[in-house]
C-alpha cells in the first residue's frame, strides 16, 4: 500500500544513543538519507518522529530534563524543514515538573509545529518518590492543557525498575521489548483510566503503541473483575468505553494478524493506526506484513493512512 503514515518512529540525540549497534545509532541519527529511501521502497508517505526512550523521562534533575526536552524538540522541528511534507514530530516532555511540561508542550505544538507529545513512561526524579505516574494529582493542569490543546499523548514504552521486581531475576531475556515494556506501560495506563483521568477530560486522546501494551487481550476479564467488585476504583465507566473513546493504538513492533484483529474488534477499527518502531524494527518487516494483512481495502486504507490524518490533521502527500 503506498502512502502509508507512521506515527512512532524514532531519533536520538548524542547523549539519548543507549546501548545498541553503530548501525542502530547511525539509523537513529539520520533524518533524510536512509530513512526516507527506506520510506520510499515501504510506501510510507509521511512518518511523525518521536525522541528515543527512556531520555527526558530518565533525567533525575528537572533542570537537565528541561533542557534536554528543549533540545530535541528544537533538532526535530529543524530536521522536519528539510523533508517537507515527509516528517512530522512529537513533543518530548520534562514531566519531572508538570509547570514546565505545560510551557514545553505549548511552545512545542504552537511555535515548532509539533502534533502531540510522546512520553516514555514514568517520569524519574530524586526524593522520596523515585517513580512519578501520571495520575498523580500534580499532573492534573498538564492534562487539562493538552486536552485544550486537542493533540494526543503517545504514552511510549520504557523498562521498569526491576529491583522492585524479583519475578525478572536470573531472566534478563524478558526485560526491555520482549515482556517488560508492555507490563510497564499497560500499568501506566491502567492507572490512567482507572483513575478517572478521562471521566475529567473526557476529549483527552492517549495512544498506545504495540497495539494496546497488551490491554485489548485482558479488556473483558479486568471489566467483569472490576465492574463486580471495583474496590474503591474512581473511574465512572469501564475500560471497554475509555479504549473506545479516549485511546488509540499503533501497531509498532507487532506484525502479526491475530492482536491486530483483536484490537480492531475490541477498541473499532477507527483506533487503530499503522506504524513499525523503526529504526528498533524493521521497516521492510513491517511494510510488508501491514501490506499483506488479511484486511479489507477500507480497513487497510484507514488503519495504514486516514485514521492518523484526522486524527493529527495532517495534509501528507
Ligand atoms: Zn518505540
Amino acid at each position: 500500500m503506498d502512502g502509508k503514515v507512521t506515527i512512532e518512529e524514532h531519533f536520538a540525540l548524542p547523549e539519548t544513543l543507549g546501548p545498541g549497534s553503530s548501525e542502530l545509532h547511525r539509523r537513529l541519527q539520520d533524518f533524510h538519507g536512509e530513512r526516507i529511501e527506506l520510506m520510499d521502497r515501504c510506501g510510507v508517505a509521511f512518518a511523525i518522529l518521536s525522541l528515543n526512550g527512556p531520555a527526558v523521562q530518565a533525567e533525575t534533575q528537572t533542570a537537565e530534563a528541561i533542557d534536554m526536552a528543549r533540545r530535541a524538540n528544537d533538532l526535530l522541528a529543524e530536521e522536519i524543514g528539510k523533508s517537507p511534507g515527509r516528517l512530522g514530530g512529537f513533543a518530548a516532555l520534562p514531566m519531572q515538573d508538570p509547570e514546565a511540561a505545560i510551557c514545553e508542550l505549548e511552545r512545542a505544538v504552537g511555535e515548532l509545529g509539533l502534533l502531540g507529545a510522546n512520553v516514555n513512561g514514568f517520569s524519574e526524579t530524586v526524593g522520596p518518590t523515585t517513580h512519578l505516574y501520571y495520575d498523580r494529582p500534580e499532573y492534573r493542569p498538564f492534562w487539562a492543557a493538552i486536552e485544550k490543546l486537542e493533540v494526543p499523548f503517545y504514552l511510549h514504552p520504557r523498562n521498569p525498575f526491576f529491583d522492585d521486581m524479583p519475578f525478572f531475576d536470573e531472566h534478563p531475556w524478558l526485560t526491555y521489548a520482549s515482556w517488560a515494556y508492555a507490563l510497564e506501560t499497560a500499568m501506566h495506563a491502567l492507572r490512567l483510566m482507572c483513575g478517572g483521568l478521562f471521566d475529567d477530560h473526557p476529549r483527552l486522546q492517549m495512544v498506545l503503541g504495540h497495539l494496546g501494551e497488551r490491554i485489548p487481550f485482558d479488556l473483558w476479564r479486568a471489566d467483569n473483575v472490576l465492574q463486580k467488585n471495583p474496590r474503591g476504583m474512581p473511574a465512572k465507566k469501564t475500560l471497554r468505553t475509555y479504549m473506545q473513546t479516549n485511546v488509540h493504538v499503533s501497531t509498532s513492533g507487532q506484525f502479526h494478524d491475530p492482536p491486530l484483529h483483536l484490537a480492531i474488534r475490541e477498541m473499532g477499527v477507527e483506533r487503530v493506526m499503522f506504524s513499525i518502531d523503526y529504526p528498533y524494527e524493521s521497516m521492510e518487516q513491517g511494510s510488508t506484513w501491514f501490506d499483506q494483512a488479511e484486511l479489507s481495502d477500507a480497513d487497510r486504507l484507514a488503519i495504514g493512512r486516514t485514521n492518523a490524518v484526522s486524527l493529527f490533521g495532517l495534509e501528507p502527500s
